[in-house]
């Protein structure tokens, strides 16, 4: 008989547990910090094509230990309470592994975006922005949504624009999402963003020599057989920027409608385009295709990179998983039960909590360019070129000779907001990893990678609760 699959939320409360188990912490504090500090369900009624449909939505905020809670809309048929609960608290996580100051929240629509127009969609979205604003869900201080599955900056540029029509005071009020168009308020570099962080967390992990040997895999990520689940914003940019600028080889992509293979490597970029034109990977003449796109997973590669939904790998199929190193680019692919088979057959797994957050620091740097009211690199860029112009023209003195181009070109080319969010994100991915491998290394009880980022997060929290005390 099939085992009972936990519930998303008591898989992640399972995780955290088992870090707890290892932290010496008062139970009145451990309970404050998994308890979800508040959630919402809105019902609204909105008239399609002259007929009314009532729509249902939530919005979660797990922790308020930090101001604005923050986290993703995801507009799914599937999204329930439960799992709108568990994606804030993996928030909470999130941001205290990548010491972002906030605290975390989550919201659903259960929807099927497919079923509707551009401009019902708007209408539908502008119409929940004000259930959650008039119910103190939204707002650019207290609780800051950003784009998750079946949403995008599309969505974000509505939301916003509803919150400022409804307070055109309020000078922050642009601040009140992120994952914004850049035209609306939005930063260079978010939509790549969970993508970028992905290949930043896969790069920090080939940096260490003994743990990339530990998971039984030679050293650099270049001709490593990648597998990719999920070819939306997140499963496609780490693709591509992993196969382009890694030289990764990915070997297959699952998505909705099953699974291309090609041994030789995918063209990300082709394939991507051809899905974008017919809506569909299926048929793609670069790779051969299967409807079984669940059974992909177990085909043998170095790394598995699950980019769609949560619980993708369970008691199911854990068992049969082929792959040196799970990347969880997704929130929750990996259920509790299967991560401690996962853990016992030695393969290692980069927990998403730690591994997507690219999104939740760059939507950081987002709300921080909305608040100060000035993109990155505006008052300093010339300034630095002005810089360059001078050590070239001191090296030139000295030396009696001219520069080559190549290194002329870099001195006096100064950040602008793109370079300065890249830095920052690979920055924050690359001191994150070394902060949670530190921990791992440092307790014989911790085993893997999830425990230890759990613990760093943990240990966080609980000191801003003990900090400030619960009252
Ligand atoms: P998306 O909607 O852009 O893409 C989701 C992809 O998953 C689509 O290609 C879809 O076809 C595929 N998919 C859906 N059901 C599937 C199934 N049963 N089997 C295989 N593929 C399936 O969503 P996204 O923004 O890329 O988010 C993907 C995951 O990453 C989610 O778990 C999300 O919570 C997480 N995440 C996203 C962000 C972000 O910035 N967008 C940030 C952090 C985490």
């Amino acid at each position: 008989m099939a085992q009972q699959q936990l519930k998303f939320s008591d898989s992640v409360s399972c995780m955290v547990d088992r870090a707890l188990s290892v932290l010496e912490l008062d139970e009145d504090v451990a309970e404050a910090i998994k308890a979800c500090s508040a959630v919402i369900q809105v019902k609204f009624p909105v008239k399609i094509r002259g007929k009314v449909e009532v729509f249902t939505g939530w919005r979660a905020v797990h922790s308020t230990h930090r101001l604005p809670a923050k986290g993703g809309i995801r507009y799914a048929s599937m999204v329930n309470q439960d799992e709108v609960e568990a994606l804030a608290a993996l928030m909470t996580y999130k941001c205290a592994i990548v010491d972002v100051p906030f605290g975390g929240s989550k919201g659903g629509l259960l929807i099927d975006p497919k079923n509707y127009s551009r401009d019902e969609m708007q209408l539908i979205t502008r119409r929940f922005t004000l259930e959650l604003v008039r119910k103190g869900f939204l707002s650019p201080s207290t609780n800051v949504p950003a784009p998750d599955m079946g949403t995008g900056q599309r969505e974000m540029a509505w939301m916003a624009d509803t919150y400022k029509h409804l307070f055109p005071d309020d000078i922050n009020a642009i601040a009140c999402v992120t994952g914004k168009p850049v035209e609306h308020g939005g930063i260079r570099g978010r939509t790549e963003a969970t993508g970028r962080g992905v290949q930043y967390a896969a790069q920090e992990f080939f940096r260490h020599a003994e743990a990339v040997k530990e998971s039984g895999m030679s050293a650099g990520l270049a001709g490593k057989r990648i597998i990719i689940q999920g070819f939306g914003n997140v499963g496609y940019h780490a693709a591509k920027f992993l196969s382009e600028e890694d030289g990764a080889k990915i070997i297959a992509i699952i998505d909705r409608a099953g699974v291309l293979v090609n041994e030789e490597g995918l063209s990300v970029e082709e394939a991507y385009q051809y899905k974008v034109d017919n809506k569909t990977i299926e048929g793609y003449p670069g790779g051969r295709f299967d409807s079984h796109g669940l059974q992909a997973l177990e085909m043998e590669c170095d790394l598995l990179i699950p980019a769609a939904l949560e619980s993708q790998i369970t008691t199911q199929n854990a068992e049969r998983i082929n792959t040196k190193l799970i990347i969880e680019a997704a929130n929750g692919p990996v259920t509790y039960d299967a991560d401690e088979i996962l853990r016992k057959r030695g393969i290692q797994i980069i927990p998403d909590a730690y591994a997507n957050a690219g999104g939740v620091i760059v939507s950081y740097f987002e709300w921080i360019r909305n608040i100060s009211h000035i993109r990155f690199g505006r008052m300093q860029r010339r300034y630095e070129e002005q810089r360059g112009t001078h050590i070239i023209d001191a090296m030139q003195q000295l030396t009696g000779n001219q520069l080559p181009g190549h290194l002329s070109d870099k001195l006096l080319s100064g950040a602008d907001e793109f370079a300065l969010v890249r830095s920052g994100l690979d920055d924050t991915m690359r001191l994150a990893f070394q902060e949670l491998k530190a921990v791992r290394d440092s307790h014989s009880a911790i085993e893997d990678y999830r425990t230890a980022a759990y613990v760093v997060a943990i240990k966080k929290i609980s000191r801003s609760y003990l900090d400030i005390g619960i009252y």
